[in-house]
């Protein structure tokens, strides 16, 4: 069964959304099969969106991931990378899909509630980043 990293944002922790996007997984079928609440320290959140690090938006990327505890969450289905992919929406709000979860609450293209692995190889590396496999049931 596929697995992929969830990370409800520190926008989606402080807006009282925790509860809201854990039933959309749930209702979606998705099993999770880890948890954890972290605030992440900056070496944290830069290595997980190294990818990014050449990107303009980068350090305020960062600076808005350790503003605040996030969820973190290894969510197990078929095809569940695409499928939460689709479920979260578009990376900016005003391009989601309706019925989406960052069309429903995302309030800015940063501020976009949820993170979500984009391809297999993503999600090996971002569930390594944060699980060991003691932690994934
Ligand atoms: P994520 O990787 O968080 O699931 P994504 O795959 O939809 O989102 P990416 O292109 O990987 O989008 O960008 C990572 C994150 O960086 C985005 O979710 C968003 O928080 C932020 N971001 C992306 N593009 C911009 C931008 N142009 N301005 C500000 N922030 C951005
Ligand atoms: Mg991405």
């Amino acid at each position: 069964m596929q697995k992929t990293l969830s990370i409800i944002k520190p926008d989606g922790v402080s807006k009282k959304l925790i509860g809201e996007v854990i039933c959309v997984f749930e209702s979606a079928g998705f099993r999770i099969a880890a948890m954890k609440m972290k605030w992440l320290n900056r070496a944290e959140a830069e290595g997980f969106y190294y990818v990014h690090r050449e990107r303009p938006f980068f350090p305020e990327l960062v600076d808005f991931m350790t503003s605040g505890p996030v969820v973190l969450m290894v969510l197990e289905g078929d095809d569940v990378i695409k499928r939460n992919r689709e479920i979260m929406g578009a990376t900016d709000p005003a391009e989601a899909k309706a019925g989406t979860i960052r069309a429903r609450w995302a309030g800015s293209k940063q501020n976009n509630i949820v993170h979500g692995s984009d391809s297999e190889e993503s999600a090996k590396f971002e569930i390594s980043h944060f699980f060991s496999g003691i932690e994934i049931f």
